[in-house]
């Protein structure tokens, strides 16, 4: 990643007032427009910093902006407009010199205007008030004796740290192996150094437990950022790290745009999980950004993950990120045997009301209960079914704004579309021929039901997001802690990193679920999913054990997951993704193209690719462009969408063809064009 230098400011203008030069600065504003103004800069103001927090005119309105450095005076000085007010206090800019730069290279790296990626740095929508006293730190228990592999891994970390210098490294370590004692001994070195440090974790991670541990070591130290706090309590966090009263930002993505002092450390935890790239708006990989905010500013990271995605592996396989193991769980505990359970010859579990639990996830589960011991049951599809089919002329529930099914909930009997939100009611037959209606596919609505229904003993819990935002999903996980619950099932928010001792059986209803999905990560997602929930099983004194319910039991996702054998699976894959050209191969940007009128997104995405082809014949390197093809999801909310697929070897080649292309974007008119610069759902 080339790193670009940031422009100085000139120190406060010394000559008199008769003969003072006019003095402009470029500034960034806080809205949607690409590139910097020039404003005049009153001359009996203290100077300007870069990162400075000020108040502009703009068209008729006044927005709030950053000082990037000096600015150019208009061709006519008379045109130059003046800065208005200062925000920040005028000992030191809002944003500290390290992050400002940080975003600025996080703008051009993705393409993106400046003042939308201040925006979503900022902890809040208004000026930033003045922090206010700090509280004194509280402090700490004291941590386990670490075991041989922990300790090799956190003296290479502890070195970086002392030397102060970039240094990526992957940990790779097993499920339970102890990779938080390894980030937690690294902090401790950080703050010992004097220097803070950022956590990411997924959001699901940013449970009680996960935070308690923390705290538990670091006490007031800790701020966590998060989207589950209230504006005053987010306020409060950022304004703690920002005075160095807390030193430790544990966070979800936005949480790499911490206005942390002197940062001396980055870790990310499970970086192969998707929720550390956004979607919409600013299309950023927090994981990806960790790595280029630690090169600016000078100090190691660490990507943690017992399923590294392919990208880090393929970086340490080239050398670029020191590859650290964990190969054992703590005492030495053995990871769960997987059984494989073949559907093959018999219906999808849960279609047309057919049972989710075949006889060996069932009997299992009987024993398993009656040994006092937990169970999670996992399947990837909230609601109580994915559809609603008519047995008679064969429709199915469909979304009237996109191109999905709408699933069935039971609660509130209606059918609700997961991509849209719009909900109808659950209809008795079918609403175009009357005829009898039947379950496509189920959802952990139904498969908690039918647990209850088989297991009327058991006490089970639901972990979804129809069930669990916020203080309600750490309700039923404080409860599966306490041995409140005896059975938890969900979606892949029961697979995340979660440490309960007393589970010792995990249920895959289907496996399959992800794994046909046209995306070329379909079965790396899948492998991860597996292994991810796989490792919850067994992680205290009793064995665990795994069974997996799928049609396809030879696929090399399900054949390695059932090995435990990373290594292996992510050869196979690299073989495949090099022999396709695909990531970690190649770079990807995806430009997405949706609008209302499906003739003027056909056209726009023409018009782009058209473009896209002039910059190759211009001179694109070896670049490539698939496309414009309709996405896999062609019509979403209402929007007919788009792709088209930028290909290159490069992120710099890339970046020229995506730059080409935003030039034409302003003249295609009411048609929406995101770019997606190392994407991740092709859908
Ligand atoms: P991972 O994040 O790799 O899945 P954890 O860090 O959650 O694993 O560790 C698994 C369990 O082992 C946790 O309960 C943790 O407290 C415990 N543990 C970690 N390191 C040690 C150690 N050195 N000695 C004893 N217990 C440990
Ligand atoms: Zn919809």
């Amino acid at each position: 990643m080339k790193v670009g230098a940031a422009p100085e400011i000139p120190g406060p203008p010394t000559a008199s007032p008769a003969t003072e030069p006019l003095a402009f600065v470029s500034v960034a504003v806080l809205a949607p427009v690409r590139g910097a103004f020039s404003y005049r800069w009153p001359a009996d103001w203290p100077a300007p910093l870069r990162g400075q927090q000020i108040e502009v005119p703009f068209g008729k309105r006044t927005l709030r902006g950053f000082v990037l450095g000096p600015g150019a005076a208009p061709p006519v000085a008379d045109q130059a407009r003046t800065v208005l007010r200062l925000l920040d206090d005028g000992s030191a800019p809002l944003l500290p010199r390290e992050l400002f730069d940080f975003l600025a290279w996080t703008a051009d790296y993705y393409l993106h205007p400046l003042g939308e990626v201040l925006k979503t740095a900022l902890p809040t929508e208004g000026p930033v008030p003045k922090a206010r006293r700090p509280r004194v730190a509280a402090r700490s228990d004291s941590p386990p004796q670490s075991t041989a592999e922990q300790a090799r891994a956190g003296v290479a970390i502890a070195a970086a740290i002392a030397a102060g210098t970039f240094a990526p490294f992957l940990l790779h370590g097993i499920t339970g192996s102890g990779k938080t004692e390894v980030y937690l001994a690294a902090i401790a070195q950080a703050l010992a150094c004097g220097r803070s440090a950022i956590v990411l974790v997924p959001e699901i991670g940013l449970t009680p437990q996960m935070l308690a541990r923390f705290t538990a070591r670091f006490g007031a130290e800790v701020a966590a950022l998060h989207s589950g706090l209230a504006r005053g309590e987010r306020l409060r966090a950022w304004q703690r790290l920002r005075s160095g009263e807390a030193r430790v930002a544990l966070g979800v993505r936005a949480g790499v745009f911490a206005p942390v002092r002197d940062l001396g450390l980055l870790i990310v935890d499970e970086e192969h999980d998707s929720s550390f790239k956004q979607e919409d708006r600013l299309c950023y990989n927090a994981r990806d950004m960790a790595v280029a905010r630690a090169k600016l500013c000078g100090c190691p990271v660490v990507l943690g993950s017992a399923t590294p995605s392919l990208e880090t592996l393929a970086n340490a396989e080239a050398g670029r990120y020191q590859k650290l193991s964990l190969k054992n769980r703590i005492d030495a505990r053995p990871l769960p045997p997987v059984e494989l359970v073949s559907l093959r010859g018999g219906p999808p579990p849960g279609h047309g009301g057919t049972p989710l639990l075949r006889s060996e996830l069932s009997l299992a589960l009987t024993e398993t209960l009656g040994r006092g011991e937990q169970c999670i049951l996992f399947l990837n599809r909230r609601g109580h079914a994915g559809a609603l089919v008519c047995q008679s002329c064969g429709q199915v529930s469909a979304c009237p704004n996109c191109d999905v099914s709408m699933t069935a909930h039971q609660r509130g009997r209606q059918l609700l579309c997961h991509y849209c939100g719009v909900a109808a009611r659950w209809p008795e037959v079918c609403p175009h021929c009357r005829g009898p209606l039947t379950e496509l596919s189920a959802g952990t609505e139904r498969l908690e039901a039918e647990v209850r229904q088989f297991f009327p003993g058991a006490r089970v819990g639901r972990l979804d997001r129809d069930t669990s935002s916020g203080k309600a999903l750490s309700r039923i996980l404080d409860a599966l802690a306490a041995g409140e619950l005896d059975v938890l099932v969900g979606t892949q928010l029961v697979a995340k990193g979660h440490d309960f001792p007393k589970v010792t059986l995990v249920g895959v209803i289907l496996a399959d679920v992800g794994l046909n999905l046209p995306d070329f990560r379909a079965a790396e997602r899948t492998f991860q999913l597996l292994v991810q929930v796989a490792g919850r099983a067994g992680r205290g004194v009793r064995p665990g054990k795994v069974i997996i319910q799928t049609y396809f039991p030879e696929h090399p996702a399900l054949q390695a997951a059932q090995a435990h054998d990373h290594d292996r699976f992510a050869a196979g894959e690299l073989l495949r993704r090099r022999a396709l050209g695909f990531p970690p191969a190649s770079r990807l940007c995806a430009v997405r193209i949706d609008a209302v009128n499906p003739q003027a997104a056909l056209k726009a995405a023409n018009a782009l690719a058209g473009a896209a082809a002039a910059a190759l014949r211009g001179g694109g390197g070896r670049a490539a462009v698939l496309g414009p093809a309709l996405a896999p999801l062609s019509r979403l909310r209402g929007r007919t969408r788009y792709q088209l697929l930028l290909k290159a070897r490069t992120h710099g080649e890339l970046r020229r063809l995506a730059s080409a292309l935003q030039a034409v974007v302003p003249d295609l008119g009411a048609v929406r064009v995101v770019f997606d610069m190392d994407p991740l759902s092709m859908l």
